[in-house]
């Protein structure tokens, strides 16, 4: 059952730059709380406006339903509410260990439900049929939807690691969900494909919604099998930046997200991670806690 549950001093938030958890205000919680029971009614608009982007049968129209989207999304009205930034497998695991880590007020710090997404549009992929647990709450998100009564459960980071690890086999974009206008505010871990999720639909209709993590993917040409022996990366990135062209496999770099999901099953081992060199939100997300363990970063210090 849902009840507010603001307890003064015990609800943590993450502090992306400084790399710590402080007590979050009434404000932010109250704000979150009521982004959180209204998520479905969301994500339902979210998924009729991209579909109106799809059904367009002009460029006006079309251009009318994309600017529907941002304003959903980035617009300055909405700058409080949560906004994602795709992270590598290994970042998302590092997330863990800080927010399960860290020291700062009591309270939970990391819980898991059922996909809001999935339940909102009763959408699954092919041989789902009820929702997944992959909704990964951090924080005072875990506070939060634990108040909402929405089935989540309290979890280590060991558990919150072994689902990111299925969902990463599984081929979801691990998206830290958290809030531009404080930086202060990251609350959950999404796990997301591109049709029910409306972040990454909406992204790839839009160009809205969703940044580019501090990671970037590259492909040894000499090494790709091609799209005969394999096209895996074709098949598994979200973002379209792998296509067949003339029956090659095409790869445009700036269209990757760093999410991580192709280079797993590249059967070349053509793919590999790199630093991102333009990275834009070093004030939210640091290199120091994402990239922890890779490209000569420190390995994650121990809390607690
Ligand atoms: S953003 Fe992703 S994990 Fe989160 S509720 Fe939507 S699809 Fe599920
Ligand atoms: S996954 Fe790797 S080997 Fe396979 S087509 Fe893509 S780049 Fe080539
Ligand atoms: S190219 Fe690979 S790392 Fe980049 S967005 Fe696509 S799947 Fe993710």
């Amino acid at each position: 059952m849902s009840h507010f549950h603001y307890i003064k001093g015990e609800r943590p938030q993450f502090l992306g730059l400084e790399q710590k958890s402080e007590s979050v205000s009434f404000f932010r919680y109250l704000m979150h709380y009521i982004y959180g029971a209204n998520e479905p009614a969301i994500i339902r608009q979210a998924k009729n406006i991209c579909d109106g982007i799809e059904a367009a049968t002009t460029p006006e129209e079309r251009q009318k339903k994309i600017n529907q989207f941002k304003t959903l999304s980035s617009s300055k009205m909405t700058q409080s509410l949560p906004h994602a930034l795709v992270v590598s497998h290994n970042a998302s695991k590092n997330v863990m260990d800080f927010a399960y880590n860290v020291e700062g007020p009591r309270g939970a710090r990391i819980a898991v439900g059922p996909c809001v997404c999935q339940i909102a549009l009763k959408k699954y992929p092919s041989g789902v049929t009820e929702p997944e647990i992959k909704d990964i709450t951090l924080f005072y998100g875990a506070d939060i939807y634990n108040d909402l009564g929405a089935g989540y459960k309290e979890i280590t980071a060991d558990e919150a690691k072994q689902i990111l690890d299925e969902c990463h086999e599984k081929g979801y974009v691990h998206q830290a969900l958290y809030c531009y206008n404080s930086g202060a505010g990251l609350f959950v871990m999404c796990n997301c494909d591109d049709q029910a999720c409306g972040v990454i639909r909406g992204y790839n209709l839009s160009g809205a919604g969703t940044d580019k993590g501090p990671e970037i993917c590259s492909r040894d040409e000499t090494k790709c099998l091609g799209v005969d022996a394999c096209g895996k990366c074709v098949e598994r990135c979200r973002f379209h930046a792998s296509s067949i062209v003339d029956g090659k496999v095409v790869f445009d770099q700036s269209k990757c997200m760093g999410c991580e999901v192709c280079v797993v099953t590249c059967k070349g081992n053509a793919r590999s991670m790199q630093e991102r060199e333009d990275y834009e939100f070093e004030d939210i997300m640091s290199k120091k806690l994402l990239l922890a363990g890779r490209y000569g970063y420190e390995e994650l210090e121990v809390f607690a």
